[in-house]
């Protein structure tokens, strides 16, 4: 199974009014890689015109953004509780 395939059978309660991950657009203006966009599986940060975009609301909680960009532009915190992603078992 594809990893788009496996992500679209994913269930989440998104919590709208807290962004469990931020990211600084001065930071990301300048950037000479843009490697969150190879990192991220859930491609929540894509590149539009050659501006960051970043969608926090299909993460994963993976934590990869959290040490792929070596900017300083991320701030990762996990979705507060009872939001976010929710895995089944078995
Ligand atoms: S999040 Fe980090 S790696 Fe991604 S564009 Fe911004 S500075 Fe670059
Ligand atoms: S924690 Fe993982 S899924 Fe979420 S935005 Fe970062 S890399 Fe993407």
């Amino acid at each position: 199974m594809k990893i788009e395939d496996r992500l679209a059978v994913l269930n989440y309660k998104t919590d709208k009014a807290y962004a469990h991950i931020t990211v600084d657009p001065k930071i990301c203006e300048t950037c000479p890689d843009h490697f969150c966009t190879f990192a991220c599986p859930a491609k929540c940060y894509t590149l539009i015109e050659g501006k960051l975009n970043f969608k926090y609301e299909d993460c994963v909680e993976c934590g990869t953004c959290d040490v792929a960009c070596s900017h300083g532009s991320v701030a990762w915190t996990n979705p507060k509780g009872a939001h976010g992603i929710k895995y089944k078992y078995g």
